[in-house]
């Protein structure tokens, strides 16, 4: 016998230099799956619907006791889902599932009592005396096991191939999961590099530029320092890019924000908004007065150092300020507050604090609602229906009603004045939805009524995300549904994901409810937020419109075209139609086309028109001619 000497010199087993190597093999194997395990960002989370359906169904489909979706981390094996048995976790050196991750192949026990390998495990020799078990490895991110789903009974039996198969299936499933988790998270990653290259750069996600503010607050707050939150508007960015050319307006903002910065007043924190609006943080002294007149010379600075020449454009700034605390605590209630502190206050220079304006604002806000209460009661607010067209040969699609309103005192009154603040109250809003849901309705009556061969225009409804959190909203709708005698095909909702509010599994219910009667939901203004990637993964929805702040931005921003084509290849891989809204130029249209969008919306196409408009354009549209039945 031949024997291998250590470096102690003490004699070794023949083949332990291979076992040794084996084990440092089998280390980095380990470790690589680890890594993979801790990337996909599930470990030690909680419970989640999406996985406990699928192991309630493994135990229907294979007619076993016990479904677990595992994952092996170290020496333990943890629990993401369980059916049939309450367990959080349990030792790896007692795992069937090891065998599985290991050998990284289906395995199949029929009776673990009579296998050498697991009958002298504890609940297979004890009682609850585990007999057959069921196993798929799970992979990660690069293909590498790092759990499993897994199946247990208490009785042993055989499997067939149908069980193999569905077992299969399921894991595919979870894989699939999996698949969209690292998607949604390198999105994310993505969008965020994109905007920490540079700050003079438009955020491509107002949600992002939000939480770090909220960030910033937050913490300062923690260390006892206050904080203000400064918002900036250059006015005339448009005018000086016709003037200058886009790459010198370019150059100008960064040199603009440059000096902003290198300023007495010190930002804790800035971001650009959009083209032309910034937001900031500023320490909150002694006495906001001398922090707003210090942010003024600070602005006046900025935009004198870019404007070099006397016959120069130079930058018209406004500004306002809120005061952490004083006029609100989120970070997105105090940048509105700065908003319409210079908006409300109608100064077109200086940077104005909210406090001074703010009761003109209320006022004004409480007259508007209570003028809308009474418009809509008296049937002053209208809808103008805007047309939308397939991109496939520009054939008319659907329209999408936008309320109108045109006061005698206040003249004409803008959704995006009245229809924030009618939400804000849920009689009035619910009686908006009715009113619109209504209008539609009966159009879509007088549609079907005239025997048209198909397909009909869709009708869509911007509806607030709340209402998809009251429990009789479904039964308002399938009520307009029925009094109108209507097929529900014909109309799709719209939500904005701001409007959403957290909890979505309950919005989630009321869309499916909704999507029985044949309804499909749209999720508007997409590529202006952040987490609402999610969204176009957990809610029912079957559309999905890009902003049009982000369709006005192809043709001269190459990171809009880079969001676009991330957000449609997503949205197509969840096999959901993409419309795009605003669409203005020939260019626009072209790059939407481009990308695969499959409707389009927008002033180039056709603007918001009366009722009566769009029924000659439906009038006028192609007839096909109705088959011999
Ligand atoms: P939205 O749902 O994003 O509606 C699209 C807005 O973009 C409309 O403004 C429309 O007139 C405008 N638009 C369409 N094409 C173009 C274009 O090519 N260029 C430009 N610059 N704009 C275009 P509108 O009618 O002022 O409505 C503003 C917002 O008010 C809507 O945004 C929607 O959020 C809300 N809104 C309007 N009507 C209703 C309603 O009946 N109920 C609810 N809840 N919200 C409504
Ligand atoms: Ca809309
Ligand atoms: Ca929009």
């Amino acid at each position: 016998m031949t024997s291998e000497t250590t470096g102690d010199g003490l004699p070794q087993q023949p083949g332990a230099r291979r076992h040794i190597n084996a084990a440092a093999d089998s280390d980095r194997r380990e470790s690589e799956r680890l890594s993979d395990l801790l990337e996909l960002g599930l470990l030690n989370t909680r419970p989640e619907e999406r996985f406990d359906r699928i192991t309630r169904l493994a135990t229907q489909l294979l007619n076993m006791p016990i479904a677990l979706m595992s994952l092996m981390e170290g020496d333990r094996q943890w629990f993401k889902s369980t059916c049939g048995i309450e367990i959080k976790e349990s030792s790896r050196s007692v795992s069937v599932c090891d065998h599985t991750i290991v050998h990284d192949k289906p395995l199949f026990v029929e009776d673990a009592s009579r296998d050498l390998r697991f009958s002298h495990l504890p609940y297979v020799a004890r009682a609850p005396y585990i007999r057959s078990y069921a196993g798929m490895p799970l992979h990660g991110p690069k293909g590498r096991p790092i759990g499993t789903i897994c199946l247990a009974g208490y009785k042993p039996r055989a499997f067939s191939d149908r069980d193999r198969q569905l077992l299969k299936e399921l894991a595919d499933w979870i894989e699939h999961e999996f698949d969209l988790d690292r998607r949604i998270a390198a999105h994310d990653r993505h969008v965020a590099r994109l905007m920490d290259r540079d700050p003079s750069l438009p955020v491509a996600t107002r949600t992002i530029a939000l939480e770090r503010l909220d960030d910033v607050l937050m913490s300062r707050a923690r260390d006892g320092q206050g904080s203000a939150v400064l918002h900036l508007d250059i006015v005339n960015l448009a005018h000086y890019e016709q003037t200058y050319g886009e790459q010198v307006a370019r150059n100008t903002v960064a040199s603009w924000l440059a000096a902003l910065q290198d300023g007495a007043a010190d930002f804790c924190y800035i971001a650009r908004l959009s083209d032309t609006e910034f937001v900031g943080a500023v320490p909150d002294g002694e006495d906001i007065e001398a922090v707003r007149a210090d942010c003024e010379r600070q602005v006046d600075y900025a935009n004198r150092a870019v404007s070099g020449g006397a016959a120069q454009v130079a930058f018209q700034v406004v500004g306002g300020l809120a005061v952490h605390g004083d006029h609100g605590r989120q970070a997105a209630e105090l940048v509105s507050r700065a908003r319409q502190a210079h908006r409300r206050a109608d100064i077109r220079r200086g940077v104005v604090l909210f406090s001074e304006t703010i009761n003109r604002q209320l006022l004004r806000d409480r007259h508007i609602r209570r003028l809308f209460e009474t418009a809509l009661q008296e049937g002053g607010i209208d809808f103008h229906w805007q047309p939308l067209f397939s991109n496939r040969g520009d054939v008319l699609a659907g329209f999408e009603l936008l309320a109108r309103w045109h006061d005698s005192e206040l003249g004409d009154i803008y959704p995006d004045e009245f229809i924030p603040l009618a939400e804000a109250e849920h009689n009035l809003s619910r009686a908006l939805v009715e009113h619109a849901l209504d209008t539609a309705a009966a159009q879509i009556a007088q549609w079907q009524a005239q025997q048209r061969s198909l397909p009909l225009p869709y009708v869509a409804i911007n509806i607030p995300g709340r209402e998809f959190y009251e429990s009789d909203f479904y039964d308002c709708v399938a009520g307009v549904l029925a009094r109108h005698g209507i097929d529900g095909r014909r109309l799709v909702f719209e939500l904005t994901e701001r409007s959403l509010i957290a909890d979505f599994d309950v919005a989630a219910r009321t869309m499916a409810r909704l999507n029985t009667l044949g309804i499909r939901i749209a999720m508007d203004d997409f590529g202006t937020g952040y987490s609402s990637i999610a969204y176009l993964t957990r809610l029912p929805l079957a559309l999905v419109k890009l902003d049009k702040s982000v369709v006005q931005r192809l043709e001269h921003d190459a990171v809009a075209r880079e969001l676009v084509r991330s957000i449609v290849d997503l949205a197509h891989g969840q096999d959901l139609g993409v419309v795009a809204e605003g669409v203005e130029t020939r260019a626009q249209h072209e790059w939407i086309r481009s990308f695969g969008c499959e409707y389009s919306q927008g002033f180039l196409l056709a603007r918001p028109e009366s009722r009566a408009a769009s029924c000659e354009r439906v009038a006028a549209q192609p007839q096909e001619q109705p088959g011999p039945m």
